[in-house]
């Protein structure tokens, strides 16, 4: 067929005169292939309808979902990395904060913020991989946290989303010490009986996987997220042998027992208000909380 055959040779088109499809316009699943306008890729929260691929997102997007009409009051919005080690790799530390902070227009690698979620208070921390890797340095650390504090002192269930590299190596000890804090935190929030639930996405690793990541009292995942400690190329590497198929994917962590369940993301509201709906008596039922109501009936 002539019509599929370039008869003539050497038909040049200027580059001016080329018709290309606008950026940002359409979407195409690295899956399937499937191809998508991106409004209705993200109508569906980044999640392709035919293969079920999910997309990386960034913490607003989880915010404008997660949260009730989109409405939510952010903490520690402005809090922002120091340079205690004076770090320089192929670019001074504070110049690379600077230039990422441009870049993606995010303070640090975590955002913190509360409000209703299916009409129930929550606070969330969401991280963002693009802000140098998803990497905990102090400030996620410390924003962390604060949230959790918060979360604690108002007796509010919390919701943490990972998506991380692990620890940030520019701040080296001063990251590491991150795990400690957070994960002491989350011990007070367990005294008090608030319920926190830890969403793995892809992916989850090193220092965050070790610490906060998987002290949940539900660790849930994403379908299909990475989630491990040391990279499967380190690992074949250290232990000489191939590793078993699915290895480090939410499925294969699901199966040895590592995980709760795995959420699809266009079910995560419905699920996680079911599951906070459910654990409302034991947050009544928390110490605190009954020595209140006993003192409040005896006042009666
Ligand atoms: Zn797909």
């Amino acid at each position: 067929m002539a019509w599929f055959k370039r008869v003539e040779k050497g038909i040049v088109t200027p580059t001016d005169q080329k018709k290309e499809t606008p950026d940002g316009l359409w979407h195409k699943c690295p899956e399937c292939k499937t191809v998508v306008t991106m409004a209705e890729h993200r109508r569906h929260r980044c999640v392709c309808a035919p293969c079920g691929h999910h997309d990386r997102i960034d913490a607003a997007d989880y915010f404008d979902f997660l949260f009730d009409d989109g409405q939510f009051t952010e903490l520690d919005a402005n809090l922002t990395s120091g340079d205690p080690l004076r770090f320089v790799d192929t670019k001074e530390y504070p110049k690379r904060l600077v230039a990422t902070e441009h870049n993606t227009g995010l303070k640090d690698a975590v955002r913190t913020a509360h409000g209703l979620s299916t009409g129930q208070p929550l606070v969330v921390a969401a991280m963002d991989f693009k802000f140098i890797g998803g990497s905990m340095g102090s400030v996620v650390g410390e924003k962390i946290a604060r949230a959790i504090d918060y979360a604690r002192q108002n007796r509010t269930p919390f919701l943490m989303i990972s998506r991380s590299g692990g620890a940030r190596m520019m701040e080296a000890g001063y990251s590491l010490m991150q795990m400690a804090k957070t994960s002491a935190k989350l011990a007070l929030l367990s005294e008090a009986g608030v319920p926190y639930v830890s969403l793995l996405t892809d992916p989850t690793t090193g220092g965050v996987t070790a610490s906060f990541a998987m002290l949940g009292d539900f660790n849930i995942a994403e379908p299909g997220a990475l989630i491990g400690f040391a990279g499967p190329r380190v690992i074949k590497e250290t232990i000489g042998k191939d590793l078993p198929k699915g290895f480090q994917s939410a499925e294969f962590v699901l199966e040895h027992g590592f995980l709760d369940f795995i959420v699809d993301r266009r079910e995560l509201k419905q699920r996680l208000a079911d599951l906070l709906g459910m654990l409302q008596p034991v947050v009544a039922a928390a110490p605190g909380q009954r020595e209140a109501r006993r003192s409040a009936s005896k006042a009666q």
